[in-house]
């Protein structure tokens, strides 16, 4: 806009439209009073995002003004919707003299972001909320991200874009920063709140020259950070937003850590959602295994869980220290005290954070008070416990005496929310301040005496003292009461329904008194500035303490759990083995009302791979996915849900299960099954544990026979990974014969007459060596709800087929004919195997004349292959 155009508009328009002009990008909050106001199009995104209403301001330059606003007071519920919609939102804040002439100075005061929130409103209290930025290179990519509610900057670098995909998946960025122009992979383009940057943020050499000017190094070597120059980088580009957006200094951001991926188990995105971690397909977390596992009594513990779970490590040692301090908490009887006193402390890591910000308030000092109170008492509970981890922990606690009679001085028992109206700085803390206070509150009771005095001498009832910001005390009253004010009221202003008076008396009270009640604030701020600052002098201390406090709640939390579900301490050994006993599904167990069955699974040296084979619902997935997670507990340092278990190095979980959660991606469901199964052939090592299930359902039988034949060989002779792979191709299981290493598995139904419902299946849920002799696909179907007369055409269509090899499709029915019968229902059941509704789904779509020959022999075999031998 040039200036000649801007001169057209209205002063506060212009004010407006200059501030705008800096945040282009972001919506601007602009404080008007007691609302913030959008202007134009940010007023229509608001409008449609928070479900305001669009209105209109006057005219500026000759037009309307869309207008739309929220009112200040509740605006953290309004910040907290855009942040959620991966919105930014640059905050003006008026600044200047309320009495002044022209409109009122104004400034961006903070610019909220999805990803550098600390507001505890507007944060999730158990996970974490990070801002990630992206540099990618000829090496691969380069990822630095900061917890800006935590204080961690961490650093790591990933060779390619699957291993890219991989730690978004671990991360699961709340914003994202990449550069501009470059090609980035779907895993990339799919996040919320991804903003482009201009490459030169990216750019290494400023990085390295920004970042030591930060931290106040020479270079970043102290970091160990010279092996990642891409991380670096991206850590540039971060901390320039940081520094944009935050427009204050960030203390507690004291270094990088680089986190390297030789030190933890790693797993793909993909795994993370079929092991299903933190999330589950019906969206409750609490069929997730954070939801059975996350016992923390704080919401730092909950978030240092959610981390570790993330990240399996791969360091025996630790792990031992984890599972022993575990064995000594439920050993020692103190696990009930320590949880009970746990649960009396705050979120003292993000309470650090927002002092370091210098965004705390009085609450949250109040809460880091009593917090840091209940050290001492943990301590003591914790004295003779048997762990060295444990007594490392409370060591990292440390004694924060002098702190918490700071705040114990400082700060009343229970403070208000917010420090504008004062009253968060305790009695006797400050002379000055005592004093201040007396004054102004000795004028509370001198106002009620005046009010009182004033009414008995003008005869109005209604007449009122009160107070406002522009104008000062005043005695009002009704307008219509006006002729009955005393000669020596003076008018000071008429509002819709009253007059306002003062007298030399209230006058000459008000200058005393104001000047003591703003007096006593101003006091009362400067000694609430001088706690922050004797604060941030600890907080390195400080943060340590929370951290510990953290760690010690997540120890406390996997020992209730492994005492109350009756998990077992696995041991974790340098042989390549897996060997558990009675293992259970830690989720399913859960969830069931039936018994769960347990079962063993022994992999070592000479026998790496198994084929499973089983009736679809016998529990084939259930297995293979409780061995997975048994592993993963043991190597985040839990107990697990076995009787026993020894486990040897691992490197890598990797599974491939299940079909369709990858349609959003626009890539046919086989794509994606085999670009998943290439990337473990290509990556899985002797220390990997593979999950294969249903490998080749995605194509025609012969195809996928022949790919998931191939595929199994691959994984037993050339990987040697640990490999359960569950099929439904039967000649598979001849593969233990031809190969070294291979053994087969199976889990049973049997079939027992039911004179009530016929014909009946029951799963046994057991897994038994040898192959599975017989498949129930067809009893399955029947128990699903599949209509009766599809399953005769089946089975006529079949035999037609086996008599002249080819297919009859004239003998089909219709699919209208099929009609669904009442029992049908139970499609609509969730404990259906998706598999099997999808194959029931295909058939009741049957068209005779659209299907294809080679999609009916497809079908047909796999109907042949379920029914029961002859
Ligand atoms: P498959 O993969 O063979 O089709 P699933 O693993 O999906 O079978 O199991 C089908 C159902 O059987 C699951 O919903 C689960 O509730 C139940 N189930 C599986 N394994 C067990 C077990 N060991 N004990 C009890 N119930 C089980």
């Amino acid at each position: 806009m040039d200036q000649a155009e801007l001169a057209r508009h209205t002063p506060l328009m212009r004010q407006y439209l200059a501030a705008k002009a800096e945040y282009p990008d972001v919506l601007l909050f602009f404080r008007m009073g007691d609302f913030y106001e959008l202007f134009y199009d940010d007023a229509r995104k608001a409008a449609r995002l928070l479900d305001i209403t669009l209105t209109q301001r006057g005219e500026s330059a000759g037009a309307p003004i869309p207008m739309a606003g929220v009112p200040y007071h509740a605006v953290e519920s309004y910040l907290a919707k855009l942040v959620r919609a991966g919105e930014s939102v640059a905050i003006c804040e008026q600044v200047g003299d309320p009495n002044g002439k022209g409109p009122m100075e104004r400034k961006v005061a903070r610019v909220v972001t999805p990803g550098t929130l600390t507001d505890e409103a507007l944060l999730p209290e158990r996970r974490d909320n990070l801002l990630l930025a992206i540099a990618a290179g000829p090496s691969g990519y380069g990822l630095a991200w900061v917890d800006l509610a935590g204080g961690r900057f961490l650093l790591s670098e990933v060779a390619d874009a699957d291993a890219l995909a991989a730690e978004l998946a671990r991360l699961n960025p709340a914003e994202t920063l990449v550069g501009e122009g470059v090609p980035w992979p779907h895993a990339v383009t799919a996040l919320t709140g991804l903003r482009q940057r201009p490459p030169w943020h990216f750019d290494a050499t400023s990085a390295q020259r920004e970042l030591t000017r930060f931290f106040g190094t020479r270079d970043l070597s102290g970091f160990g950070a010279d092996g990642v120059p891409l991380a670096v980088a991206a850590a540039g580009c971060l901390l320039g937003y940081l520094e944009e957006t935050q427009k204050a200094a960030l203390p507690h951001l004291t270094g990088l850590a680089i986190e390297s991926a030789d030190e933890s188990v790693a797993m793909d995105a993909a795994t993370r959602r079929n092991l299903e971690l933190d999330t589950h397909p019906s969206g409750d977390t609490r069929y997730s295994l954070l939801g059975v596992l996350d016992a923390s009594a704080t919401p730092m513990g909950a978030r240092t869980l959610r981390r570790w779970l993330h990240r399996p490590l791969r360091d025996h040692a630790e792990l031992r220290l984890r599972h022993q301090a575990l064995d000594a908490l439920i050993g020692s009887g103190a696990l009930d005290p320590l949880r009970e006193r746990l649960r009396a402390i705050g979120d003292l890591e993000r309470i650090l954070a927002r002092v370091a910000l210098r965004s705390a308030r009085p609450r949250d000092l109040a809460t880091l008070r009593d917090g840091l109170a209940a050290a001492p008492g943990l301590r003591a509970t914790l004295a003779d416990i048997d762990s060295p981890l444990i007594h490392a922990l409370l060591e990292r606690l440390g004694a924060h005496d002098g702190t918490v009679a700071l705040l114990q001085a400082a700060i009343i028992e229970r403070p208000p929310a917010l420090l504008r109206e004062g009253g968060a700085i305790a009695d006797g803390y400050d002379a000055e301040l005592d004093e201040l206070r007396r004054l102004s509150t000795h004028a509370d009771q001198y106002l009620v005496e005046l009010e009182a005095r004033e009414r008995a001498a003008t005869g109005i009832a209604t007449l009122k003292v009160g107070y406002n910001r522009v104008h000062g005390y005043y005695i009002e009253f009704g307008k219509a009461q006006a002729d009955k004010a005393p000669a020596h009221y003076t008018r000071r202003q008429t509002t819709k329904n009253a007059e306002r008076y003062v007298t030399e008396e209230l006058k000459s009270f008000e200058d005393k008194v104001l000047s003591a009640r703003e007096r006593a604030l101003m006091r009362e701020r400067a000694l609430y500035d001088g706690v922050l600052d004797a604060l941030t002098d600890q907080l390195a201390p400080l943060r340590q303490a929370a951290q510990a406090l953290a760690e010690i709640d997540v120890l406390a939390a996997l020992a209730e759990r492994a005492d109350a579900l009756d998990w077992s301490r696995p041991e974790l050994v340098d042989e390549p083995v897996i060997a558990i006993e009675r293992g259970r599904h830690p989720v399913v167990e859960q969830v069931r009302d039936e018994p769960f069955e347990p079962n063993d699974l022994a992999l070592d040296e000479a026998c790496r791979m198994l084929v499973i084979t089983g009736p679809n619902m016998g529990g084939k997935s259930t297995y293979m996915r409780q061995n997975a997670l048994i592993v993963l507990l043991a190597y985040i340092g839990s107990f697990v849900p076995a009787a026993r278990a020894t486990i040897g190095p691992i490197d890598r979980i990797f599974t491939r299960i299940g079909a369709g959660d990858d349609l959003a991606r626009g890539q046919s469901t086989f794509m994606v099954e085999m670009s998943e199964t290439a990337n473990i052939l290509h990556n899985a090592t002797a220390k990997s544990l593979v999950l294969m299930d249903e490998v080749g359902r995605g194509t025609s039988t012969y195809d996928g026979l022949a790919l998931a034949r191939a595929a199994a060989v691959h994984l037993a002779t050339a990987n040697r990974a640990f490999t359960l792979f569950a099929t439904h191709y039967f000649e598979l299981t001849g593969l233990a014969a031809a190969f070294d290493g291979i053994a087969n598995v199976h889990l049973d139904a049997v079939e027992y007459h039911d004179p009530a419902h016929g014909e009946r299946l029951v799963f046994m849920h057991s897994v038994k060596e040898g192959p599975a002799d017989r498949s129930f696909g067809l009893q399955v179907a029947a128990l699903a709800g599949l209509p009766r007369a599809v399953i005769a055409d089946a089975k006529r269509t079949l035999a037609a087929l086996e008599r002249d090899g080819r297919v009859p499709t004239s003998t089909m029915t219709a699919p209208a004919a099929a009609a669904p019968s009442p029992q049908s229902d139970l499609f609509s059941l969730p404990a259906i195997d998706p598999h099997m509704a999808e194959l029931v789904d295909s058939l009741r779509a049957v068209d005779p004349d659209a299907l294809t020959p080679r999609e009916a022999l497809d079908m047909l075999y796999r109907l042949r292959k379920s029914l029961p031998e002859p």
